[in-house]
């Protein structure tokens, strides 16, 4: 077939395809991101880094603008502070800046906004920036696990859950006396859950509760059960979930997933004397096969404090792998997987949203504020307390 053919049959498969397509304003519920309030301007704009430049100068120290170590070079560049979600987070909560410019994603947002004054507006330049992983799991389907594990005669679980989910599932184990976690206080958070009761009911990530469960605590993979929110009764007898010690949430992140055995594998024969430093968001057996693993600020460091020539296969989000490796010359850092994979939705915030929003704040507008309603906000406020009381 030519080319000219092709392009034509794809046309037409697109044109019977029942599918909404993106771009059309066809349907708003998917689209969240595309219908910006004004003008968001053209990625091709060459004067984008001077728009972006001269808003920010305009804003001045009250408007801190936070980016999250996976976004892209050509936003990081205008962030005042980096780091993960938590670090980012409880800056922007003791910054006392007026406004914040969350670069990152929305359960980020959430966060800051739980943590910041609330007076203080929260901005995610683009709404469409949301979270696989946080999206595996809604406060519904959580609310009726925990009617399964109640009919199931599981009556002492803790429930636990990763920073990466919605303030509503936070607020959730704060009502039920459970706590929050990141990917570096994990073993601590699950130490303290399973002192508390019998069993760990650990959301969203089923990957990170398990190399948690596993790897730090010393559990066995037979202590642990996964929980499929699509099934009935999870799709686990009520007498395996009875006997579990922690019960795992069907979700994962689609970057971290992505890594497999194999990979590791691979770079070991290819690249001799390799290092492989693996997010704990990866799966059991990829983080088994690693020689280290660690959060996003582990990983950071561990390159840092690298003697030059180390070689590195390094399994989290692309941004931040391809970061190291131009600010670390005097090291190899390959990343681990051989395809690109970066994370789709922290790439929603580009430079043209981001001038957007810096611009509408420049011209008095609050764009795509995020707000938690204050019930949600206090009952997550507590599960976050207790994390941050958690022993050391
Ligand atoms: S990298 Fe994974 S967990 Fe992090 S924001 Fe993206 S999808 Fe969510």
């Amino acid at each position: 077939m030519s080319a000219a053919a092709g392009v034509t049959s794809l046309r037409a498969a697109a044109e019977r395809t029942p599918l909404l397509l993106l771009g059309r304003r066809a349907d708003p519920d998917s689209e969240r991101g595309t219908t910006c309030p004004g003008t968001v301007p053209d990625p091709g704009d060459p004067a984008l880094v001077e728009r972006a430049r001269a808003a920010r100068a305009a804003l001045g120290a009250d408007v801190l603008v936070l980016g999250h170590h996976y976004q892209r070079d050509d936003v990081i560049r205008f962030a005042d502070v980096r780091g993960d979600s938590f670090k980012l987070a409880r800056d922007a909560a003791a910054s006392g800046a007026g406004t914040i410019v969350f670069c990152g994603v929305h359960f980020m947002a959430e966060t800051a906004d739980i943590l910041t004054d609330e007076s203080t507006p929260v901005v995610l330049p683009d709404l469409a920036a949301g979270c696989s992983m946080a999206d595996m799991a809604d406060i519904s389907q959580v609310e009726a696990a925990w009617d399964d594990l109640a009919d199931a005669g599981c009556d002492a679980v803790v429930p636990l859950t990763y920073m990466n989910s919605s303030a509503a599932i936070k607020a959730f184990t704060g009502r039920h006396g459970g706590t929050v976690c990141t990917s570096s206080n994990a073993a601590r958070a699950m130490a303290w859950a399973l002192e508390q009761g019998d069993q760990v009911l650990f959301l969203p990530d089923q990957h990170l509760g398990r190399n948690t469960a596993v790897r730090d605590l010393g559990l066995s993979l037979g202590d642990c059960v996964v929980y499929d929110p699509r099934l009935p009764g999870g799709g686990v007898a009520p007498a395996a979930l009875r006997a579990a010690r922690v019960v795992l949430w069907k979700g994962h992140c689609s970057v971290h997933g992505t890594f497999t055995r194999e990979h590791v594998d691979r770079v070991r024969e290819r690249v001799p004397g390799v290092r492989v430093l693996a997010h704990p968001e990866c799966r059991y057996e990829v983080v088994e096969a690693a020689d280290e693993v660690g959060s996003t600020e582990r990983i950071i460091a561990a390159v840092r404090a690298a003697p030059p020539g180390t070689r590195w296969a390094i399994g989290t989000e692309l941004n931040l792998v391809g970061r190291l490796a131009q600010e670390h010359p005097e090291q190899q850092i390959t990343y681990l997987n051989d395809t690109v994979c970066f994370c789709a939705t922290m790439r929603r915030i580009d430079l043209p949203h981001l001038v957007w929003a810096l611009e509408e704040l420049v011209a008095g507008r609050v764009p795509n504020r995020i707000r938690v309603d204050a019930d949600t906000a206090a009952w997550a406020r507590v599960a976050l307390d207790r994390m941050l009381a958690l022993p050391g």
